[in-house]
């Protein structure tokens, strides 16, 4: 069984707690390691049950706190070659205990095998992960900060138990909001960030009868609205039969309720823990 826990996800910060068989692991280290601590405690979890931190690229809002977590946790910290070549060069320092993710073929982190594939974003190598629980073959997908669908992303995301999708903005709230025209272009313009429309599509097709939930990411706090993008990603996923309740969407300041992929277990309703930070 996977758990996924979000502790949080957005443009100003993300971190994602995913737990198998034989420990976790946690995705991007977005927040300062006072908060990220604070968040592991308010979802009740230790720092100490991580394996490593695993990275899907260098910008702050992913990467801030990793040198800092790498120290203070004794986390190895896991990314391409050309990511971690730009921690380098981030005012954050760059982690002392780094381990390169094989350029194909899974690496193994804990009990995962984890798998990656690349996705038009403006940062040195920004990857979609597949995190493999070895011991029981139920995997989970996460795709954040992707300005496109490249064709071999939904062939890469076959068979998931759980999908934690960017859903980043409406487009029509982009375009009517306050953010100046470059950053609107750039957000929308290949190499930003996907639009609930865009997640809704991705969605579409990764649903089979063994995906047991979504979770909706990355959402902006000016352009987007949770209730919005969920209905664009349902209707979506009812196109293609997913009937599910399991479809929730993450949000910056507070963890999520854990999302499991035991078919046998309720997925909780998307309701919020309770301690803000
Ligand atoms: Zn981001
Ligand atoms: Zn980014």
């Amino acid at each position: 069984m996977i758990t996924v826990t979000m502790l949080g996800s957005g443009s100003k910060g993300n971190a994602i707690l995913v737990d198998g068989s034989e420990g976790s692991v946690l995705v991007d280290a977005g927040f300062g390691v006072r908060t990220l601590a604070k968040r592991f405690e308010a979802a009740g979890r230790r720092t100490d049950d991580v394996h490593g931190l695993l990275l899907t690229h260098e910008h702050v809002d992913h990467a801030c706190g990793a040198a800092a977590a790498c120290e203070r946790f004794n986390w190895p910290v896991y990314a391409t070659a050309p990511t971690l070549a730009a921690l380098r060069v981030q005012p954050s320092g760059a982690p002392t205990q780094t381990v390169a993710l094989a350029s194909s073929g899974p690496t193994r982190v804990g009990g995962f095998a984890v798998d990656h594939a690349p996705v038009p974003h403006d940062a040195a190598d920004c990857r979609a992960l597949v995190l493999t629980d070895v011991r029981s073959g139920s995997r989970v997908g996460i795709v954040l900060d992707a300005g496109d669908v490249p064709p071999a992303l939904p062939e890469f995301l076959d068979r998931l138990d759980l999908l934690v999708l960017e859903a980043n903005h409406d487009e029509g709230m982009l375009e009517a909001g306050p953010y100046p025209w470059p950053l609107k272009e750039r957000i929308r313009g290949g190499t930003g960030h996907l639009s609930n429309t865009s997640a809704a599509s991705l969605a579409g097709r990764c649903a089979h009868k063994g995906l047991r939930g979504v979770i909706l990411a990355h959402l902006s706090e000016t352009n987007n609205r949770p209730a919005l993008a969920i209905e664009t990603v349902r209707e979506q996923l009812r196109r293609h039969s997913w009937r599910r309740e399991a479809l929730v969407a993450a949000t910056q300041r507070a963890p999520l309720a854990p999302t499991h992929s035991r078919a046998e277990r309720r997925v909780p309703a998307p309701a919020q823990l309770d301690l803000w930070c």
